[in-house]
């Protein structure tokens, strides 16, 4: 054989076996997760959650508490159990027994009681599972980003606030005329990427009522408890943490690079005096690119400007950081329409700034991807489902994060999903379809119910029947 054949066979043996692989990682990833396993490994999880009942009034299970819980959430629909508990009292079967293994209906009362006594760090495994599946089977390659890291926002977000309903992990505020607010509010950190539309949600870290008293020390505090948990885990992935501006102070940085993390915050002036005075000092030098963009109605000027090794604060112990700022503006009218400032560990050039940049904007998306989602997009993680006297209000909170990454999981691995989502349109139309079919019908198990409403859309005008009886 020649050389030449000698080496297009080669090339074909490995772009076969890369092939093989990749088929191989795909059929593993849609075995675990595939929803029935999905359920499987989250009730291994439930099975962790300690017992901390005395007496013998301990007949109620734990699992069908949580899995109520997470079903409620799940199906995004509030009246779930009641609904399922009227078809098991009418038909002898239920889609909460079927669908996520609850063997009795509690009551809500019996719910609340039994998931206030467990902290929300004994679901975080399920989070792990989850993740350290997508990164064994290459998925995580797909957010990989500048520096070929992967993007990991931080952010606080706050889903309780009241003046009456409270409980041992409130943050109390009290105000002037002595009115006091009872809040709670928790880290939740993404994985995203610029330009592409899916965020998977990492372990949330609750904020407590000792974190302290602004939300710059309590977002500081829960986010150095966040590294210290899980930063290990993380850390060797290459891994560019975002945040604003509470995220841009000497302690926060110098443990990120320390810890082998790399950086990009928010750096405003009104908070970064010293850094401003620098570059103040050395505006001559501080270099600049601009690009010429159309927006599709008009030309816009983006200018980069950056510099490399400014003090990030006073005092001979200041980390030394670069700065870069984006100001964006019509070409026409000079019109400022855009404009930020962050700092980074990343050394910047005219070559990276722009992608430096693009990573640093991609921050948005855990308020738009994430946290917005949970609030408005049907998750209700603002909704009251029952507070309780120590761990509830947390741990649903947590229970409900979950729901909205089996779901992203879902879309990303099962098929029937996939084809739903897109024929359906929108998330809202999905999810009043399953809770209107799981009030009507009895499936099963998951995969059929989808089955069933993919042969529903194919067959427009004739309905399956199924056998009611
Ligand atoms: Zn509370």
């Amino acid at each position: 054989m020649s050389k030449s054949k000698l080496k297009h066979a080669a090339n074909d043996s490995l772009s076969r076996s890369l092939g093989n692989q990749k088929e191989k990682n795909e059929q593993r990833a849609r075995q675990r997760f595939n929803f029935n396993n999905l359920i499987r490994q989250f009730h291994q999880t439930i099975d962790t959650f300690p017992d901390f009942r005395k007496g013998k009034n301990i007949s109620k299970s734990f699992k069908d508490a949580a899995l109520a819980a997470f079903s409620v959430f799940f199906t995004q629909s509030p009246s779930f159990l009641a609904y399922q508990k009227i078809m098991q009292e009418s038909r002898g079967e239920n889609n909460a027994t079927n669908l996520f293994g609850v063997e009795e209906i509690l009551s809500d009362n019996h719910i609340r009681n039994l998931l206030d006594g467990v902290s929300p760090h004994y679901v975080n495994p399920m989070f792990h599972y989850i993740f350290d599946g997508l990164n064994e089977n290459g998925y995580l390659e797909m957010f990989r980003s500048f520096n070929n890291n992967l993007l990991m926002p931080f952010d606080g977000t706050e889903y309780h606030s009241s003046d009456a309903i409270k409980c041992d992990d409130c943050r109390r505020v009290e105000h002037k005329e002595g009115v006091i607010t009872y809040s709670h509010s928790a880290l939740t950190p993404v994985l995203v990427k610029p330009g592409l539309n899916k965020v998977i949600s990492l372990p949330p870290e609750h904020i407590t009522p000792q974190d302290g008293h602004d939300k710059q020390d309590c977002e500081n505090a829960a986010f150095k408890r966040w590294i210290g948990k899980h930063g290990a885990r993380y850390k060797g992935l290459g891994i560019t943490c975002t945040g604003d501006d509470l995220y841009s102070k000497n302690p926060i940085c110098e443990m990120l690079t320390k810890d082998g993390f790399d950086f990009i915050f928010v750096c405003k002036d009104t908070s970064h005096k010293t850094l401003y005075e620098y570059l103040n000092f050395l505006k001559e030098d501080i270099k600049e690119v601009t690009i010429r963009r159309w927006s599709g109605k008009k030309w816009m000027l983006e200018t980069y400007r950056f510099y490399n090794g400014v003090p990030l604060r006073d005092g001979e112990e200041a980390l030394e950081v670069n700065w870069f700022e984006l100001v964006i503006k019509a070409e026409d009218s000079n019109k400022v329409s855009y404009r930020n400032t962050w700092v980074t560990n990343f050394e910047i050039t005219r070559e990276n700034v722009k992608n430096i940049v693009a990573d640093a904007r991609a921050h948005w998306k855990i308020e738009n991807g994430s946290n917005n989602t949970l609030k408005t997009k049907g998750y209700h993680l603002e909704h009251n489902f029952g507070h309780g006297k120590k761990y509830l209000s947390n741990l649903l909170m947590t229970l409900n994060l979950l729901a909205f990454l089996f779901h992203t999981v879902l879309d990303l691995f099962d098929e029937n999903y996939k084809v739903l989502r897109e024929k359906l349109a929108t998330r809202k139309t999905f999810f009043q379809d399953i809770r209107a079919l799981t009030t009507y019908f009895c499936f099963d198990d998951w995969d059929y119910m989808l089955s069933f409403m993919i042969q529903g859309l194919k067959k427009r005008h004739k309905v399956p029947l199924l056998d009611t009886s």
